[in-house]
């Protein structure tokens, strides 16, 4: 049974559906609609009598097999694929809120997904209270009557703090509100937020799902019940469905998606204990190592470490910048999750519309850099980091 693989299994094999041609590899259906043998049979396709798909914003063959194989791995019933990641998370959140109603999320987001709970959803009548997600004692205190929706990432971008899934999603169904968790830094296979509690799932596949740098998608992923009452209207009347040929190349993506994250978190590792060492870093945290401050919550609820390190320069822009520059195998890019190993300074570039407040609530200094492991050989980065390190001034 298909649903008793393991991870590895599933992402090779789950959720094909074979053409008559019988093809090894998934086929793209590159399609907008679909024919029907008559018109009783399109009568009856649309009344919902028979299953088969109508249109490609609301489904189609090749999205539909990425949708499947993505539901095997994270435990869910299912999963509507989307354009990108931000696509997943507006839609997992404005698909279930109406004015009137609250959002409390923590405030360490990825930028735009702080934008859609801070800034977007205030202007339909949702209001938000962003909290410091480590503690639940926050969030607890952000709770008011009409409190709807839980929103966290974790471990969070770029610093890496960790935020409790189990306690979260335990307080979200004492109130009634749903917890949407954005799964991305974690990956699928190192935490799992639905067997932690949490209601849906949301992930970029731009990042490790992909991890190759080719195109943007997104999925989302929840219980059936809460996808036919909330996103399955929205999805289909507001159009962000994923084109079929970004869905087949996520479903070559993830064919290698635990190969890649295993090496990329092995490398991460290796570079986190070279940095932890050298008299240039101020502070390194990387939650695969036994000094990241909430190391506990880390062992309850995720089984690997991550390809994401973020560290801090002694010496602050000024030899962040240097280090950056002086790197040759390390790419500066701001996206993560990549084969090849990209680094980037998150005061200037994904995190400079904060103000200097909001950056430093969260950790980020002008030291700050956030390193996204790729897949080449540990030796080699960690090399690239040594010599990197000593061309930077102290
Ligand atoms: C990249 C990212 C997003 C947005 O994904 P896109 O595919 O770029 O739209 C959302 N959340 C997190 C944590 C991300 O890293």
């Amino acid at each position: 049974m298909s649903s008793s693989w393991r991870p590895a299994t599933q992402l090779v094999h789950g959720g094909t559906t074979r053409s008559n041609h019988g093809e090894t590899s998934e086929a793209i259906f590159l399609t907008q609609g679909f024919v029907y043998e008559n018109s009783a049979a399109a009568e009856a396709r649309f009344k919902g009598e028979t299953d088969g798909f109508i249109y490609a914003r609301y489904g189609s063959p090749t999205n539909d097999m990425f949708e499947k194989r993505m539901c095997l791995l994270e435990g869910a019933e299912d999963a509507r694929a989307t354009a990108s990641g931000m696509a997943a998370v507006s839609a997992a959140i404005l698909c279930q809120v109406k004015a009137g109603d609250h959002i409390v999320a923590a405030r360490a987001l990825f930028g735009s997904c702080r934008w859609v709970v801070e800034t977007l959803a205030p202007k339909y009548g949702v209001e938000c209270t962003l909290v410091d997600g480590r503690d639940i004692a926050n969030w607890e205190a952000a709770v008011r009557p009409n409190t709807k929706v839980f929103f966290l990432e974790s471990p969070t971008n770029p610093t890496l703090e960790v935020v409790d899934v189990a306690a979260v999603a335990a307080l979200a169904n004492s109130i009634g509100a749903k917890l949407v968790v954005d799964n991305v830094f974690a990956t699928p296979l190192f935490q799992k937020p639905l067997e932690l509690g949490a209601h849906v799932v949301v992930y970029s596949a731009t990042k490790h799902i992909d991890g190759q740098g080719r195109c943007l998608g997104g999925v989302v992923l929840s219980s059936k019940e809460w996808i036919d009452e909330n996103l399955h209207d929205y999805f289909r009347h507001t159009g962000p469905a994923l084109s079929p040929f970004n869905a087949w190349t996520l479903l070559k993506g993830i064919e290698t998606l635990p190969l890649r994250v295993r090496q990329q978190t092995a490398n991460a590792s290796a570079v986190a204990d070279l940095l932890a060492g050298h008299s240039k870093v101020a502070k390194v945290i990387y939650p695969g190592r036994a000094d990241h401050p909430q190391a506990d919550i880390i062992a309850k609820q995720m089984s690997g470490g991550s390809t994401l390190v973020a560290f801090e320069m002694k010496g602050g822009k000024q030899a962040a910048f240097a280090l950056q520059d002086a790197l040759e195998i390390v790419k500066i890019s701001n996206n993560l999750g990549d084969s090849k190993s990209l680094i980037t300074h998150p005061a200037t570039t994904t995190h400079k519309n904060l103000s200097d407040e909001a950056r430093a609530e969260l950790g980020i200094s002008d030291g700050t850099v956030r390193l996204s492991a790729g897949i080449e050989d540990a030796e080699d980065l960690v090399a690239d980091f040594a010599r990197a390190l000593d061309a930077v001034q102290a």
